[in-house]
């Protein structure tokens, strides 16, 4: 895993986040400008929390706290890599654990589970952070060529755990289903819904913006 740590030190230095030492992450990195605040961590578990969600909250406080997050300031967005033994095996999926609303809090905003026997790994993302996407893509890239280099043979012909499709990646869940979820989410960012209001707001300025204009020209 050392190896894999490097390469993420690596891709993350490219994409100019910060290192910050740490007691309880194998790896921390911070971002921070005037608009934005995101920290990533990998955090390596003894062993597999009965109650991931009780665990994973723990462990984004704890986080949040090294990276001095304030409540008052601007949202802390986090990417969390957790590692452990048999990850794999304990039928989890990341989606369930990343935040689902922008609560201007510290949030997971995406979580890599690694699995250290089997050299795999799941990704979850929330929806709409277009901002940290190229970031997610960086890391999930990394985790991706570096596990798979590793992954054993047995792991390379694993089942997908949401379809039970078999596969030949270093992931848990088939590139199908991904793909499922990322048009899932296109389709709520795009829904009629939006698109109508979004068509208000513009409609709006433009009717000020009309109202000004006659005004200032009847003066
Ligand atoms: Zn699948």
């Amino acid at each position: 895993m050392r190896e894999i740590i490097n390469q993420l030190r690596e891709t993350l230095h490219d994409q100019d986040y910060k290192d910050k030492e740490s007691p309880n992450a194998l790896l921390l990195f911070t971002f921070r400008n005037w608009n934005m605040n995101r920290g990533v961590a990998w955090v390596e578990l003894d062993d597999v929390p009965e109650n991931m969600g009780v665990r994973l909250n723990v462990i984004r406080k704890a986080v949040a706290k090294e990276i001095g997050y304030t409540p008052v300031f601007y949202p802390l967005g986090l990417q969390l890599i957790v590692s452990g033994k048999g990850l794999s095996l304990a039928g989890l999926d990341p989606q369930d654990y990343v935040a689902k609303i922008n609560n201007q809090t510290a949030m997971i905003q995406s979580l890599f589970l690694i699995d250290t026997e089997s050299y795999s790994f799941a990704a979850g993302r929330s929806w709409g952070q277009t901002v940290t996407s190229k970031l997610q893509d960086a890391i999930e890239e990394t985790l991706l060529r570096e596990l798979g280099k590793r992954s054993d043979a047995s792991s390379k012909s694993q089942l997908c755990t949401r379809c039970g499709d078999r596969m030949n990646s270093a992931r848990w869940v088939c590139e199908a289903c991904v793909n499922k979820v990322d048009a899932a989410q296109d389709e709520v960012r795009n829904s009629p819904k939006k698109r109508i209001l979004t068509l208000l707001i513009v409609l709006t300025i433009v009717v000020l913006f009309a109202l000004i204009v006659l005004r200032a020209s009847s003066i």
